[in-house]
């Protein structure tokens, strides 16, 4: 299942020599070149031309909230780190760690040196997540340098959310944002250097821009790492999808990656537990159709005992939401989940009537307008009375 490395400046659609990210190189030959998007996909009859250039037929993975120049500065201050000194969220999702580990697999594999960590206590990668190439590149939170002469944050919207290496961002000589959470805005946001873009399904459209405009060639390795990424945070191509993330699906895929394996990793490798406490969960869910403005919520909780009864981890509730938010009747779902600590882990998804980003930015949290989180010291019905009269709509 192995395919040797590509070059993927020229398939990402961006020129790997010269200088990185000019327009043009968007033009490059790439298999939309091939058909006629929109129109069937029929091939164009040979010698005659496209009807319009191919750089307005091309849908962009991402609709340009990062200018050139911070493009330029990005590259320049990565080309001229002695050490890059990478960290993603704390408790990582398969956007973050997947992020970050491609860029640190790309720029390793180019001889440079390359240290990763994320700012858990409790330092430890998600079991769902051990597949993931590239975690020799992993160290703990206490051995990450204290000020780095050059730092890149992956999917992180707040400083916050650096947990133990916010002194090391505090402290690092550049610091450079790669994240696409809109409530990440530049008014409030952390960083000198900031590729944000609100626009991009994934952090992972971001790191594989980013590893293309380094001119790196993207492996099966990396791309499964950027596979990851991208299908976790669009709910394997059901949410944000556009030509352009089938697109760089597609580049990712023909690397030769396992996507079979990857599957099963990422969704049928739940313990037998998952299931008593989904049941759980479900059994108690409520449904509330006048509540969000009438658009409805449906909503559940998951205690600290429920998994003590099955000896499940709380990482391993992380996939309840995406069963509750299947009930037709409601545009909002929300679990509440218990970690060990005994606070609550709220997660918040619409269906696109109603805001849950603002109202969990309002509560303490962040994420995205239908995919959000906050933390709750208070237990389920009272953070749920908070919450209500903050769904409203977009
Ligand atoms: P999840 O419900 O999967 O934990 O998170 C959904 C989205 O909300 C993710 O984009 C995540 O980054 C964001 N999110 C979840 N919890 C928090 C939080 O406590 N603070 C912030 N800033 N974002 C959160
Ligand atoms: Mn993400």
């Amino acid at each position: 299942m192995t395919t040797s490395p590509h070059t993927w400046a020229a398939a990402a659609g961006h020129v790997a020599a010269g200088p990185p990210g000019r327009p043009d190189a968007l033009a490059a030959a790439g298999p939309e070149q091939r058909y006629r998007i929109g129109t069937g996909a029929r091939p164009r009859p040979p010698g005659r031309a496209a009807a319009r250039p191919a750089q307005q037929r091309r849908c962009p993975a991402r609709t340009g909230a990062i200018d050139e120049q911070t493009w330029r500065r990005a590259i320049a201050a990565i080309e001229a780190a002695d050490e890059v000194a990478l960290a993603c969220h704390v408790s990582p999702d398969g956007d973050a760690l997947g992020s970050m580990l491609a860029l640190g697999l790309a720029l390793r594999a180019a001889g440079r040196r390359v240290v990763a960590s994320f700012g858990d206590r409790d330092f430890a990668v998600p079991r769902l997540l051990r597949f993931l190439p590239g975690q020799d590149l992993l160290v703990e939170p206490a051995r990450y340098p204290a000020a780095p002469g050059l730092m890149i944050t992956f999917d992180v919207a707040t400083v916050e959310r650096l947990g133990m290496l916010e002194d090391s961002a505090r402290n690092a000589g550049e610091l450079l944002v790669v994240d696409h959470h809109a409530s990440n805005d530049t008014a409030s946001g952390f960083g000198t250097l900031r590729l944000v873009d609100p626009t991009a399904a994934a952090t992972a459209v971001l790191a594989e821009e980013l590893i293309a405009r380094l001119g790196l060639p993207v492996d099966e390795q990396i791309a499964t790492c950027l596979y990851t990424g991208l299908v976790t945070d669009t709910g394997s191509f059901r949410y944000g999808v556009t030509p352009a993330v089938h697109d760089m699906a597609g580049r990712l895929v023909a690397t030769g990656l396992a996507t079979d394996e990857i599957t099963r990793e990422l969704w049928e490798g739940n313990p037998f537990g998952y299931l008593k406490v989904l049941a759980t969960a479900l059994e108690r869910a409520t449904l509330e159709p006048l509540a969000a403005e009438a658009h409805g919520l449906v909503w559940t909780y998951v205690t600290r005992e429920d998994r003590a009864a099955v000896a499940l981890p709380y990482e391993e509730v992380e996939g309840i939401i995406d069963v509750v938010r299947q009930a037709g009747e409601a545009d909002v779902a929300v679990v509440l989940k218990q970690d060990d600590d005994g606070l609550w882990q709220v997660s918040a998804r619409s269906k696109g009537a109603i805001d849950v980003g603002r109202a969990c930015t309002a509560l303490g949290g962040g994420g995205h307008p239908r995919a959000a989180g906050f933390t709750s010291h208070l237990p389920p019905d009272d953070t749920l009375a908070l919450l209500r009269p903050l769904l409203t709509r977009m």
